[in-house]
C-alpha cells in the first residue's frame, strides 16, 4: 500500500527539524516566577502583532478560550457563539465547568457572523430576571464550518454593535493566521475588532504545543493567575515558546500553499473550501471514512453526514492528489 495520507487535522503535524533546533537552542527559566525569557518574547510579540497589549502562553487552545473567555464574562452570565462553534462543541463543556457561564448562539450555513440574529438574542442587563449576554464569540477560521474566513467588515460591524450594547467581543483564532493568509487582512486589523483572543501555534503554523491569549493587561494578568490555578503554569517553558517563534518566523506565508492543496481537494470532490479545511456532505460519514482509511487516506467524521479534511505542513501536493483521487472515486 501507499503511503498513509493522514488529513485528519493540521494538529498532526510533527516539529521540523529547523524547528527542534530552534527548541534546543532556547534561552529558558521558571515561566511561572516570570523568568523565561524566550515565552516572554513570544507573549510580547504575539501581543504586538494583534496589537493588543499582552499575551498569556497556555498548553491548549482549549485552555486559552477558557481563560479569555473567563476575562468577559462572568458566572451566571452567557456569552453568544455561532452553533459549531469550537467552544460551544469541542471543549467538554469547559466553559460551564469552570467560569459557571451560560452559551446562546444563532447558525449560519458557513457560521459567519449573523448581526441581526445577534441584536434578536441580546440581552442586556435587566437585573433579577433575565441572563445577561456579556460578550459575542466568533471562531476565525471557523473549524466545522469547513475553514470559513468571517469578513472583516462583518468583524467590524459586531465591534461597533457590541461597543454600543456594552458587551465584549472573543476571537476564537486558533487559526487567525489562515484567515490572514487568505485574504490579506492584517493580523492587528483582526485585533482591532476584539477585546480578546485566543490563538493557536500547535494548529497549521506546525508547532507541538502552545496557544495565547491575547488581550489587554489587565485580561493577561487575570489570566495569569486562572492558568495557574487550573494547574496550567508552567516552568522551562521556553523550549516550547521557541517552536513557536520559529514557528511564526517560518510556517505563516507557506499556508498558502495547505489552501493551494485544500481547493485542489475540495475541487476533486465537488466541494469548497476557503482556507485548509474541506468539508463534504455524505450519507454516511463513519463508511467513507472507514473505507478511505483501507486507502490509506485518513479523514475525519465531524458529524453523521460530514466528512472533514486538513491540509498542513507534513502532506505535500502530490500526497494531496492521491487523497482526492480516493476520496473522489468513493463519494461517486
Ligand atoms: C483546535 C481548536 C482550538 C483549541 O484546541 P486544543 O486542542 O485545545 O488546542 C480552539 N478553537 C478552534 C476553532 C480549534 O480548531
Amino acid at each position: 500500500m501507499s503511503e498513509i495520507v493522514d488529513l485528519r487535522s493540521d494538529t498532526l503535524t510533527k516539529p521540523t527539524a529547523a524547528m527542534r533546533s530552534a527548541m534546543e537552542a532556547a534561552d529558558v527559566g521558571d515561566d511561572v516566577y516570570g523568568e523565561d525569557p524566550t515565552v516572554r518574547l513570544l507573549e510580547e510579540r504575539v501581543a504586538d502583532l494583534f496589537g493588543h497589549q499582552a499575551a498569556l502562553f497556555t498548553p491548549t487552545g482549549s485552555m486559552a478560550n477558557v481563560l479569555a473567555v473567563r476575562t468577559v464574562v462572568g458566572v451566571g452570565q452567557e456569552v453568544l457563539c455561532e452553533s459549531r462553534a469550537h467552544i460551544a462543541r469541542a471543549e467538554l463543556g469547559a466553559h460551564a465547568a469552570y467560569t459557571g457561564l451560560t452559551m446562546r448562539t444563532w447558525t449560519t450555513p458557513d457560521g459567519s457572523i449573523d448581526l441581526p440574529a445577534i441584536k434578536a438574542l441580546f440581552a442586556p442587563d435587566m437585573g433579577p430576571f433575565f441572563v445577561p449576554t456579556a460578550a459575542i464569540a466568533v471562531e476565525n477560521t471557523h473549524n466545522f464550518a469547513g475553514g470559513s474566513v468571517i469578513p472583516i467588515e462583518d468583524l467590524r460591524a459586531l465591534k461597533d454593535f457590541t461597543v454600543s450594547a456594552g458587551a465584549a467581543v472573543h476571537i476564537d483564532g486558533a487559526r487567525i493566521w489562515n484567515a490572514h493568509v487568505a485574504t490579506g487582512t492584517s493580523l492587528a486589523d483582526y485585533g482591532r475588532t476584539s477585546d480578546v483572543m485566543a490563538v493557536c501555534l500547535s494548529k497549521g503554523l506546525g508547532a507541538p504545543i502552545g496557544s495565547l491569549v491575547v488581550g489587554s493587561q489587565d485580561a493577561i494578568d487575570e489570566s495569569r493567575i486562572w492558568r495557574k490555578r487550573m494547574g496550567g503554569g508552567m516552568r522551562q517553558v521556553g523550549i516550547l515558546a521557541a517552536a513557536g517563534l520559529h514557528a511564526l518566523d517560518h510556517h505563516i506565508e507557506r499556508l498558502s500553499q495547505d489552501h493551494a492543496n485544500a481547493a485542489l481537494l475540495a475541487d476533486a470532490i465537488g466541494a469548497t473550501s476557503a482556507t485548509n479545511i474541506v468539508v463534504a456532505d455524505v450519507p454516511d460519514a463513519v463508511a467513507i471514512v472507514a473505507a478511505a482509511r483501507e486507502e490509506g487516506v485518513w479523514v475525519s467524521a465531524v458529524g453523521p453526514t460530514t466528512v472533514r479534511a486538513v491540509t498542513h505542513l507534513d502532506v505535500d501536493a502530490a500526497a494531496v492528489r492521491r487523497a482526492a483521487d480516493v476520496l473522489a472515486r468513493l463519494l461517486d
